[in-house]
């Protein structure tokens, strides 16, 4: 595997960091999860852009314009023959000294991986997820906002944590005023009626790629889309729950906290999203070669 790294493309072994780069030692970067599908990157365009205000937020100087990242994510993708995979964009704040001052590091580094995709198996699709709430609760929008895709991932971890030793693959979490804030690593989503509800930004969710697409499918659907606060009640007593990510794309949610969703089963709409999500993701993108 070819790797980039400050614009070079260098073999996986030589793709090395320095132990003093912040990134490292203080998770003092950001991120961005990319798919490409049939040879071409997926809305590019809105994960660069992200990576940008991610960038901006923590006051980090990306090196290198939006274009020229956009052609050094297509050229990785090439050189590595990923047109059906997974990249990873990780800019970090570079090599600094022991102390925690960012202004004192050299020059942030930009680091891009194009790898195979590792994809829930199929047959989650079709059986759904069972989930459980995490009582590690999201960051506080004035502590890391969670808008922030930062290299600071170990709130998110934690919540895994408990999922997995409750069974689970992924957790609820709440924000500290107890609404509902996202999964681990992906948007959640309720449907009641007609009507979709998902939390907005300001509950501590990440203003999701994906969550974003299926927002458009369910309008084009007629369907009525809230942002709104949501607690767990709602999503205990609503018709489907799902949720969305880059990885995941669309996955119904049939259990929370051992409560059964709708009847237990991906819902009718749920699927829908998966199949016309899909469709799209299929449909465009930034081409590869
Ligand atoms: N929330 C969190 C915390 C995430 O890390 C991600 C990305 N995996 C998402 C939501 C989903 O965002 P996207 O659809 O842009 O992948």
């Amino acid at each position: 595997m070819k790797i980039y790294l400050n614009g070079k493309l260098v073999p996986e072994r030589s793709a090395r960091i320095s132990v003093f780069d912040h990134g490292l030692l203080y998770g003092d970067g950001v991120f961005e999860g990319i798919r490409s599908y049939k040879g071409r990157v997926f809305m590019l365009d809105e994960h660069i852009n992200r990576l940008y205000d991610s960038a901006k937020a923590i006051a980090l100087d990306i090196p290198l314009s939006k274009a020229g990242i956009s052609r050094a994510v297509v050229r990785t993708c090439k050189a590595n023959r990923c047109m059906d995979g997974y990249i990873r964009l990780v800019v970090t704040r570079g090599v600094g000294t022991l102390g925690l001052n960012p202004y004192l590091c050299a020059k942030p580094q930009i680091i891009i991986i194009a790898a195979k995709i590792q994809l829930y198996p199929k047959t989650l699709y079709n059986e759904g997820l069972k989930i459980v709430t995490a009582g590690t609760v999201r960051n506080h929008p004035e502590a890391i906002n969670p808008r922030i895709k930062s290299l600071n991932y170990l709130n998110n971890i934690l919540a895994k944590i408990e999922a997995i030793n409750a069974g689970c693959m992924e957790a609820l979490m709440l924000n500290p005023n107890g609404f509902v804030a996202e999964a681990t690593g992906d948007n959640v989503f309720a449907l009641h009626g007609n009507v979709l509800s998902t939390p907005p930004a300001c509950a501590g969710a990440l203003e999701g790629i994906t969550r974003a697409v299926v927002m458009d499918i369910a309008r084009d659907q007629a369907m009525e889309v809230r942002e709104r606060m949501l607690n767990r009640h709602d999503l205990y007593t609503a018709d489907e729950v799902f949720l969305t990510g880059t990885a995941a794309e669309v996955i119904g949610v049939v259990e929370i906290d051992r409560r059964p969703i709708g009847d237990g089963k991906p819902g009718k709409a749920t699927r829908r999203f998966e199949r016309a999500f899909r469709k799209y993701a299929g449909s465009t993108g930034t081409p590869i070669e």
